[in-house]
């Protein structure tokens, strides 16, 4: 972490939590945040609570994101939900290239790099997901992918905007699987993705953001966060609970 970016730490609710559920992890998680200076703080629950969450944080330090959306300012595309429409609620960012989107819903990296440009443009904060499989990574193709996902991604983005995303290095192999990164592993990546950001602004290397995600947990977050090239964590498994997301956070403060 360095001292010129403010950490963040992001947790990912995913299809997890009824707007009922979503109260009472707020009302849980508020008073133990409330004294984390210096450390952004954001949830990401899923838009049936996104109203309610907005409602509950304000005045608070805790940011709302939304877990996706379309690139398209509206039309006919049954279920999605625009970038308007979400700043309409106050939201104040969105998770974008979540793997599970990419994988399961067929996310592409060309319909990302809209997705990215249309969240900017209507004020969003984007936290882009990028990151391997264990066969990539086997087979000594992490850097390929991370070159391809980022020179994709933010391809439409401008030069002197490219901190305003924040992106986060997810192997695929450490989601949900208990099986983290180690800190070697999550730095060289981290530190790659900041020099691919480098090699368009230099200037903007040094302000973006690069957070790491996969079963970041109280245990192991403070060695990873206390790394030069990662500012922060996307946090899946250990945000459903107030008490470990809230030790998560302490640990970047
Ligand atoms: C995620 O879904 O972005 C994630 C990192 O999940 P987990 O922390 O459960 O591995």
């Amino acid at each position: 972490m360095s001292s010129e970016r403010t950490p963040l730490i992001a947790g990912n609710w995913k299809m997890h939590k009824t707007v009922a559920d979503a109260e009472d992890l707020i009302q849980a998680l508020l008073p133990r945040v409330s004294t984390s200076d210096g450390v952004e703080v954001a949830i990401c629950p899923p838009f049936t609570a996104l109203n309610a969450m907005v409602d509950s944080t304000r005045g608070s330090r805790v940011q709302v994101f939304a877990q996706t959306m379309h690139f398209a300012a509206q039309g006919a595309f049954t279920g999605e939900i625009s970038a308007a429409m979400l700043s309409e609620l106050d939201v104040h960012g969105v998770v974008l290239g979540h793997s599970e989107r990419r994988a399961l819903f067929n996310e592409t990296d060309k319909a990302l790099a809209q997705k990215v440009a249309a969240a900017l443009a209507a004020g969003l904060t984007p936290i882009l997901c990028v990151g391997e499989t264990d066969e990539e990574r086997e087979r000594g193709d992490t850097e390929r992918k991370l070159r391809h996902q980022i020179k994709e991604d933010l391809s439409k983005v401008a030069e002197a905007e490219l901190s305003k995303v924040v992106i986060a290095y997810e192997p695929i192999w450490a989601i949900g699987t208990g099986k983290v990164a180690t800190p070697h592993q999550a730095q060289e990546a981290a530190g790659f993705i900041r020099a691919l950001v480098g090699d368009r602004s230099k200037e903007q290397s040094n302000l973006v953001r690069v957070l790491y995600g996969g079963s970041v947990k109280p245990e192991n977050a403070q060695e990873l966060l206390a790394l030069a090239d990662v500012d922060g964590a996307l946090v899946g498994g250990a945000s459903l609970e107030a008490e470990s997301f809230a030790a998560i956070v302490a640990a970047a403060g």
